[in-house]
């Protein structure tokens, strides 16, 4: 998936665990937006371990390294099984270290992260959620990386949580 239907499957994301508390639009305070933020920055971070992507780019002494030795999902050649930060041992690992660190905010990066991992779910070569075990898995309605049908899935699933949450 590419960064505008990250941000959008994260948005959604943040709708859904929100929608509790929103009671309109004017329910969006200053601390929730803050916690979207985080949430719309962890949703970049898992494709660190690819070079093209929109934080790999800006990263590249940290993409190229991660790119050898974890491998981006779909990835042919890497020194472990491909597609490490785009599994469940991942996010517990963040929370696990989150928890040395004790910044309740930090848990929104960790959301974001999460919805990242969601969103390419949404897609033909899915994500090796229980890595290093199994394979691939993907949603039963896919949607092809950088296509119309990616939008129309992205934008549904915002349109769906702000109507979800309000
Ligand atoms: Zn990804």
């Amino acid at each position: 998936m590419m960064l505008p239907g990250h941000l959008l499957v994260a948005s959604a994301g943040v709708l859904v665990i929100k929608a509790p508390y929103l009671t309109g639009w004017d329910a969006i305070d200053a601390t929730m937006l803050l916690q979207w933020s985080l949430v719309l920055v962890g949703s970049v971070l898992p494709d660190i371990d690819h070079p093209k992507s929109f934080i790999g780019r800006r990263f590249p002494v940290i993409s190229w390294p991660l790119r050898l030795i974890l491998g981006h999902r779909g990835q042919r050649f890497s020194l472990l099984p491909r597609g490490l930060t785009h599994s469940l041992l991942a996010i517990v690992a963040l929370l696990v270290l989150n928890q040395s660190v004790g910044n309740p905010w930090l848990n929104w990066l960790i959301v974001g992260y999460a919805l990242h991992l969601v969103g390419d779910f949404l897609t033909p070569s899915g994500i090796p959620l229980f890595w290093p075990l199994g394979r691939d898995i993907r949603a039963p309605l896919v949607a092809n990386t950088n296509s119309m049908g990616e939008w129309v899935l992205s934008i549904g699933a915002f349109a769906g949580a702000v109507v979800y949450a309000f």
